[in-house]
């Protein structure tokens, strides 16, 4: 099980932090190989594009991509031995020294499957020639391979669905109607005329749309960089209800490009008038604060992965939620932050660490005193280092510290982690909203098919059960994501 899920991390890192290239686990099998040529999979009408197929053989290569079918798909060996009987080392789950991670061996081939080359300059990424062992880090797609999928593998052009929830019951699955396909999109919160509506922003090859509502509205256009990454999550601050918000990663990256200590900024577009006309920016963290919500320094908020935004009604706060991206450093790469009410356009207050660290953009939602211990938010994860993959809750509250250090709102009473359900594993994004008396959490499974799943709990922590499975039919890409505008909050 570990391979398993370690394997369908490897793709879904590529559906989570690239626009091109998409991978689905389909099962397993008991082949071991594919016909060559194109001619002879037409006659053995192979359902699949990829096998990855363990090899006990010595090579001087630890994996090697080989294409079938007359290149229409691909054969991934995983050999046992190097040359001279020596074991190849692998693991799933922590970095562990002298050990190579399966779940970045698999993305690596996977960029194969792509036809994406390794890089002949020494850049530092995942589809480097030689994969370092003792990390994890190369799970997380770096500017070389997002750079290569879209030149290589082109634009995953995908139709957006959603389905509505009411007091609990999903109604049917709708297709958004835009002019153009995207290849990722994320759901949020829309203000207007004196109540709240759910609005959605896409990556789509002309540089991303928003759009108000779900249902037949017009887009209007984001003029993102063409091949954004991570994200998009659009997003009401509703400490400011005049504002929409798009957070995305950026595409070009921090730091020496190529380099171990290249990172993804944050960044944003934001607009007053529902994107009619529109400013854009770079999202900071503070790391210092000298008063009530004022900064004394920041930094750049970093991430691999979307970024998520709920509402703590008790403040009346935003929370930010996000995994902090250290391409240099196993030891804070992952680490989930959380940071609660903003300071301006462009800052988000200090922040806590949630204590974890994650290899899924996690999911927050919040309710006043409903979550368990009385806490009044829940945020959703996969421990990095699990190699089962399986989703945990931790909860909290946010203490106001106004007149003494730390100038902020702090995390209070945190507790957990509890395991979601131990039938249940992802790869992708966490969806966590609350509605009509219960914790919502949608996730894309690692069953066959990778089917979206929802779960519900009346204090986000306990008793969780499976509300619903979609099936095959509401398959989706990409992580799901969504927005609750329940009872104006
Ligand atoms: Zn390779």
């Amino acid at each position: 099980m570990p391979t398993v899920v370690a394997a369908v991390m490897g793709g879904d890192v590529w559906n989570e932090q690239a626009t091109g290239g998409h991978f689905r686990y389909m099962g397993t099998t008991t082949l071991t190989d594919i016909p060559p040529t194109y001619l002879g999979c037409v006659v053995s009408h192979p359902s699949f594009e990829s096998i990855i197929v363990a090899f006990d053989a010595e090579s001087d290569h630890l994996s090697y991509a080989e294409p079938k079918c007359g290149g229409y798909a691909t054969r991934i060996k995983v050999y046992s031995k190097r040359i001279g009987g020596r074991l190849w080392r692998l693991s799933t789950g922590a970095p562990k020294e002298g050990y190579t991670d399966f779940a970045s061996l698999i993305a690596h081939e996977f960029g194969h499957v792509q036809k994406i080359l390794h890089p002949r300059c020494g850049e530092n990424c995942t589809m480097a020639g030689s994969i370092a062992s003792g990390t994890i880090r190369l799970r997380d797609l770096a500017y070389y391979d997002n750079k290569c999928s879209w030149e290589v593998s082109g634009y995953r052009a995908i139709t957006p669905y959603f389905r509505f929830q009411d007091h609990g019951s999903f109604g049917q699955e709708q297709q958004i109607a835009l002019g153009t396909s995207v290849s990722k999109g994320g759901a949020g919160i829309h203000y207007v005329s004196g109540g709240y509506d759910i609005n959605a922003a896409f990556f789509t090859f002309n540089g991303g749309t928003w759009v108000p509502y779900l249902a037949g509205a017009s887009e209007k256009p984001l003029g993102l960089f063409t091949v954004t990454s991570r994200g998009p999550t659009p997003a009401l601050w509703r400490e400011d209800v005049t504002m929409d918000r798009v957070f995305y990663t950026h595409y070009y990256p921090l730091g020496v490009i190529y380099s171990e200590s290249e990172s993804l900024g944050v960044s944003y577009v934001r607009s007053s008038d529902s994107f009619q006309t529109k400013t854009p920016g770079d999202l900071y963290r503070c790391d210092s604060m000298s008063s009530w919500m004022t900064c004394a320094s920041s930094s750049r908020m970093t991430s691999a992965e979307r970024i998520s935004v709920g509402w703590d009604d008790f403040n009346n706060r935003s929370v930010t939620v996000w995994t902090n991206l250290n391409r240099a450093n196993d030891a804070t790469n992952g680490d989930v932050r959380v940071s609660t009410g903003y300071i301006s356009h462009t800052t988000i207050p200090e922040s806590d660490s949630l204590g974890v660290k994650s290899s899924v953009s996690p999911g927050v939602a919040c309710k006043a005193y409903q979550a368990y211990g009385e806490n009044d938010c829940i945020v959703a994860y996969v421990e990095q280092t699990d190699n089962q993959g399986l989703v945990r809750v931790k909860t909290f509250w946010n203490r106001p510290f106004q007149s003494s250090p730390p100038y902020r709102y702090k995390l209070e009473n945190l507790l957990g982690g509890v395991v979601l359900d131990p039938n249940m594993r992802t790869a992708s994004g966490i969806a966590a909203w609350y509605q009509n008396g219960r914790f919502y959490i949608a996730v894309r499974t690692t069953w066959f098919g990778q089917n979206l799943a929802v779960y519900s709990s009346a204090d986000g922590y306990t008793s969780w059960s499976l509300d619903s499975s979609f099936g095959a039919n509401t398959y989706s890409a990409t992580a799901p994501s969504a927005a609750s505008c329940f009872a104006g909050v």
